[in-house]
């Protein structure tokens, strides 16, 4: 992975952050600095802390001062080369969420959640079309950036299923953003279509109302080829892949023993003991 490196990355950056900055802005997308190496806005809120003016005003086109976060977010190049990265060209890009800037999905993986295998089903479900950019974060997820919808729809989340969805109100670090874990690249992209994304819709797929309900084990069923797909995963996919095995394991009504079955041959492709005990867990708990 490409690692910010300590110390050195001033020179690295030089008018990376603004040049890029300016870039989306030049595509209407709204941006503010977040602090090097951080998610968190570059300026602190000018007004003080039990003052009205903090929780009425409505950022620096009201007051002419910086620090309101996402509210600060502009397409103006001279706010952007000026006061917010002249001071700090090594300041982190926050795109801000919502038409006129892109809705964004983070899927996480982050402490093993299992936002890659949501990923993958909602795919197939047809539920992702439209996406214009898939950038990969730090933390080895993905943002898929989609049109701003028209509707406004605001920030949700399915978080046991890791998936994030950032519109109107959101803001996500934008390439080339780096955090002490790495970097955001833009992996791959997409001519816009205009098509927006349906979080409603995702919600309801990922995690259905009422529907949510235990199959009890009707029958004695072969999980070896289940086994056999696991221990044929690429490194990078193991935790996800075990995760998904253990889903269609539990709900074909898969008992104990399946799924200490599954844990060993997670543990064959090299993936530990503890690490494969709690994938299937929360394999478990999301079940
Ligand atoms: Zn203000």
């Amino acid at each position: 992975m490409d690692r910010a490196s300590g110390g050195g990355e001033a020179i690295v950056v030089g008018r990376a952050m603004v040049e890029a900055a300016l870039r989306y802005a030049a595509k209407g997308w709204p941006v503010f600095p977040c602090a090097p190496r951080s998610k968190v806005p570059l300026f602190a809120n000018p007004h003080p802390r039990h003052g009205v003016q903090r929780y009425r005003c409505r950022g620096y086109r009201d007051c002419g001062r910086l620090g309101h976060g996402v509210l600060d977010a502009t397409t103006d190049p001279d706010l952007i080369t000026g006061p917010m990265w002249g001071r700090c060209p090594t300041a982190n890009i926050a795109v801000a969420c919502g038409r006129p800037g892109p809705d964004v999905i983070d899927f996480d993986v982050a402490a093993g959640k299992p936002g890659l295998v949501s990923f993958a089903r909602l795919r197939a479900a047809g539920l992702l079309r439209g996406v214009q950019a898939l950038v990969t974060t730090p933390s080895g997820g993905w943002h898929l950036y989609f049109a701003g919808s028209a509707g406004g729809q605001g920030n949700g989340a399915v978080a046991r299923y890791g998936v994030d969805f950032r519109g109107t109100g959101g803001y996500v670090l934008a390439p080339p953003s780096y955090t002490a874990h790495g970097r955001y690249v833009l992996a791959d992209h997409r001519t816009p279509t205009g098509r927006e994304v349906d979080f409603a819709a995702i919600r309801a797929f990922l995690d259905p109302p009422g529907t949510r309900r235990r199959h009890p084990p009707v029958r004695a069923t072969d999980h070896s080829a289940l086994v056999r797909w696991l221990r044929a995963q690429r490194p990078g996919n193991r935790n996800n892949a075990l995760y998904w095995a253990a889903c269609r394991a539990i709900e074909s009504g898969a008992g104990a023993s399946a799924l200490a079955g599954l844990v060993d041959a997670a543990v064959g492709t090299g993936l530990s003991r503890r690490e494969a005990r709690r994938t299937v867990e929360s394999a478990y708990r999301t079940a």
